[in-house]
């Protein structure tokens, strides 16, 4: 039987271990941690959305970074794959809105557990608590890790080895970006690294003021040098930096790109997304009728949540306090262009340590897309977050990571092993 070792037990290596095992090789699964799935187990707000019941076409839409590349994997093991598979080992699945896949549980614990026992049931040895520092090369095939733990550095053979350490996002949960350098090392090429679906630092000061603000079907457009860039529908949410929530975090990908070019990022908010100018400025009429006794800031009470309403009038260079009779129509109408523009400039990113995936890795040119082994080297796989793969929050992200698992799991089959050994060592 041909050893396999898998480095890091997340999402796509437990997935890599267990198609592994099934296909009859010894699995020796090691983690870094003190246990397996640490960031699994915190996904989806604890609830861990495992993946996105949308056809193929539609999830490699939601998978920016490379989404393409996973046509193959994809086609191997696709969502309802996914879902059929988790029901296998005892967890049931439910649909939420936009096709969001979660453990009827709730319980992203149960998810990892479930994994674990599958391991255990196919006989996967499981380290904890061991590093991985390098992958060992000979004549252009991989023949094998080097460990440390508290014991020291320790040699592991391996006919097969399958990468899984991750990106460098929520280092607590173990993905410190180990596994770029080991690549790296290996001569693959890493392509820049940079956060995505990550909040944004905005320059006004403003923002504090509105921290916990969450607004609901708003528009936000992403802007650089005046230039539209993409837009998105949807809630957003005001923290005492800048800016977070759905739309934000989908928004981020692109703001880092252009931000790492050294380009200009704005937002603009259209407040009320639904209305014509025409018809906002009908409707501002009407509640300036309504609150004609009134001043200003006690005038758009129906159309804006309190804590914006000093910050709306502040810039559109009305005095709060002025009597709805007396605001004058370029004061209106200045009102107007800011509800349908409230412009934030974007100064940074977040740090990586809090985006919710990386952008970036090992690139996708130097992996076999049907089964994610190496280019370069032989016997050597890839999987997960450690490869150029990003998608949008959703479970695309999930669904890659257990597609490439599944693809670099069954990838080596014992016979395809022996006879790769015969070529190279006769
Ligand atoms: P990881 O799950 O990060 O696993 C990598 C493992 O490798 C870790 O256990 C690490 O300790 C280990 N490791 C690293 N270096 C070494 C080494 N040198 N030696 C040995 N072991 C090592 N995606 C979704 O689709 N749905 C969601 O609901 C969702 N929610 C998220 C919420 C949060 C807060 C975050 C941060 C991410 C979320 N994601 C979600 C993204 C998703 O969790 C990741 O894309 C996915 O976990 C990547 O899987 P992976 O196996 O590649 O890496």
């Amino acid at each position: 039987m041909r050893r396999v070792i898998i480095i890091g037990g997340g999402a796509a290596g437990m997935m890599a271990a267990i198609k592994a095992a099934e296909n009859n090789s010894s699995v020796l699964l090691l983690e870094k941690t003190n246990h397996l799935g640490k960031k699994l187990s915190i996904t989806g707000k604890g609830r861990c959305n495992i993946t996105n019941a949308a056809d193929i076409p539609e999830i490699i839409k939601n998978i920016p970074g490379n989404g393409k590349f996973l046509n193959s994997v994809l086609r191997a093991f696709d969502s309802s794959d996914v879902i059929i598979f988790f029901e296998s080992i005892g967890v049931k699945t439910k649909i939420e809105r936009g096709r969001r896949v979660f453990p009827l549980s709730d319980n992203a614990h149960e998810v990892v557990n479930a994994l674990i026992n599958k391991m255990t049931e196919l006989g996967v040895e499981i380290r904890t608590n061991t590093r991985v520092t390098d992958i060992l090369v000979k004549a252009g095939r991989v023949i094998g890790v080097e460990v440390g733990n508290k014991a020291g550095n320790k040699f592991e053979n391996a006919d097969a080895v399958i990468l899984t350490t991750g990106g460098a996002s929520y280092p607590a949960t173990g993905s410190t970006g180990d596994g770029f350098k080991i690549a790296q090392k290996l001569g693959h090429t890493v392509t820049e690294i940079l956060p995505a679906l990550v909040p944004l630092e905005t320059e006004e000061n403003f923002v504090k003021d509105l921290q916990g603000l969450s607004l609901r079907n708003v528009k936000v457009t992403l802007l650089s040098d005046d230039k539209r860039i993409a837009d998105e529908f949807g809630e957003m949410l005001f923290t005492h930096f800048g800016v977070s929530g759905p739309v934000i975090l989908t928004l981020s990908r692109k703001a880092a790109f252009l931000l790492n070019e050294g380009k200009t990022v704005e937002l603009s908010i259209n407040l009320k997304p639904a209305l014509t100018p025409e018809q906002l400025e009908a409707r501002v009429l009407r509640d300036f009728e309504k609150f004609k006794r009134k001043s200003i800031k006690n005038a758009l009470i129906d159309l804006l949540p309190s804590s914006l309403i000093p910050v709306v009038i502040d810039l559109s260079y009305i005095n709060e306090d002025k009597h709805i009779d007396s605001v004058t129509q370029i004061e209106r109408r200045r009102l107007i262009s800011v509800l349908r523009d409230l412009r934030l400039t974007i100064i940074k990113t977040r740090p990586i340590e809090e985006a919710i995936v990386t952008a970036g890795g090992v690139s996708v040119k130097e992996i076999n897309p049907k089964t994610m082994e190496s280019k370069l080297i032989k016997n050597l796989f890839f999987a997960g977050e450690v490869v150029d793969i990003d998608g949008f929050t959703g479970g695309f992200n999930l669904q890659a990571a257990f597609s490439m698992g599944n693809a670099a799991g069954k990838a080596i089959t014992n016979e395809e092993l022996r006879m790769r050994n015969e070529e190279y060592f006769p």
